[in-house]
């Protein structure tokens, strides 16, 4: 076809990312009513009532085009982070950080490392920059937690052409994350040619003792950015807001190619108030604590195991191809993530719901797995 041979050849080979299938899709599939979500490690709580009366008074002012600064927001995580403002740029969510990290320093003739069943963001940005991507093997459990990041594969690998090293801390789909030391070994290890970029979109639900927090981290390494978002534990997925925090240099890089207004008025005042609303972050925080280790245990009370996440999602092993499974829920109404794509065939990735969710999603499984 004539249009594909003037594609960049990044383009060309690339295969689109695949989302939790929405519900409103799935009704109209099957006509089913009572559909249930649980693939996109959605906050089963919804935002929360602050941050969308928020959203819904700014909605008034929506003839205006936004602060392309985002000077509230980044005011208000600059307080609550305790950096500079001028470290700090916002995102249409953080995928578009990541995607912008890519865009300044991946191309022809240069290398991101990431690691097998990483996030599937990083080898879609690299590939459509041209650039090589470079695939650490995930821990086989001799060394580390199984399917973890082997942060010595990833060193293993680095070279004079890796621009940047992206690193998922917990890492989805796996929900394995990283300790203190190891990582800050590891960034210590890396030449001042390489940027490593942790991913912490899942920092607010992170119980693990040993878990760090890396915006501490930056007045030491200035090829460090780090990544969060509102879209997981704040519950604002759909108004599409995110963030980096790096030294004020990198975020000046990241500014200079940011569309102008890349998130809207709403999105800008919800996530703004939803920093400030501790109640609502704790009350989700808790609910997924306690119904991970629900979703676990009857999981593994079926011979199922999960992979230990620390997340707001299970990664199960089915024991069997994974896809069969997905389609059979789906029947039921209950929509899961199948992880193929990231190469793990035999799992299913599961959000942490609400109870009652969570018990619909089980009573589904059991018909299904009885079938
Ligand atoms: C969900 C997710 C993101 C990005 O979410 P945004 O909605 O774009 O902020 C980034 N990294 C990981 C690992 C994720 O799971």
């Amino acid at each position: 076809m004539h249009i594909e041979s003037l594609a960049r050849p990044g383009i060309r080979g690339l295969t689109p990312y695949q989302p939790g299938k929405p519900i409103s899709e799935l009704q109209r599939e099957l006509g089913l009513r009572e559909i249930i979500k649980l693939a996109s490690n959605e906050n089963p709580l919804g935002p929360g009532a602050r941050a969308l009366a928020a959203a819904r008074a700014a909605l008034a002012d929506c003839h205006l085009y936004p602060d392309g600064s985002g000077f509230e927001l980044k005011a208000a995580l600059a307080r609550r982070l305790a950096v500079e403002p001028a470290r700090i740029t916002l995102g249409n969510g953080s995928n578009e950080v990541l995607e912008l990290i890519a865009r300044i320093f991946l191309g022809e003739g240069t290398e991101a490392v990431f690691s097998e069943h990483a996030f599937a963001v990083y080898p879609l940005a690299t590939q459509a920059c041209g650039a090589t991507a470079v695939v650490a093997p995930a821990h086989d459990g001799s060394r580390g937690p199984r399917y973890g990041h082997d942060l010595q594969a990833f060193a293993d690998r680095i070279t004079p052409r890796t621009r940047v090293v992206f690193i998922a801390n917990p890492n989805n789909p796996t929900g394995t994350s990283l300790g203190r030391d190891e990582l800050r070994q590891f960034i210590e290890s890396l030449p001042q040619t390489t940027l490593v970029v942790v991913d912490e979109a899942y920092f607010e639900y992170v119980d693990a003792a040993d878990y760090p927090d890396t915006v501490q981290w930056l007045p030491d390494f200035p090829n460090l950015i780090v990544t969060r978002t509102f879209s997981k534990a704040y519950g604002l997925a759909g108004f599409r807001v995110g963030y980096s925090v790096s030294s004020t240099e990198l975020a000046q890089w990241l500014n200079r190619i940011r569309l102008p207004f890349n998130v809207s008025i709403p999105a800008l005042e919800a996530a703004r108030v939803a920093l400030d609303d501790d109640e609502h972050l704790n009350r989700s925080v808790a609910l997924n604590q306690a119904e991970r280790a629900v979703l676990s245990r009857e999981l593994a009370a079926r011979g199922l195991a999960c992979i230990p996440s620390v997340g707001n999602f299970v990664t199960v092993d089915t024991g069997r191809p994974a896809a069969p499974l997905y389609e059979a829920l789906l029947q039921h109404g209950v929509i899961v993530r199948p992880v193929a794509n990231y190469g793990l065939p035999q799992h299913l990735r599961v959000t942490v719901g609400l109870p009652e969710q969570n018990q619909q999603f089980l009573n589904a499984l059991d018909r299904v797995l009885a079938a």
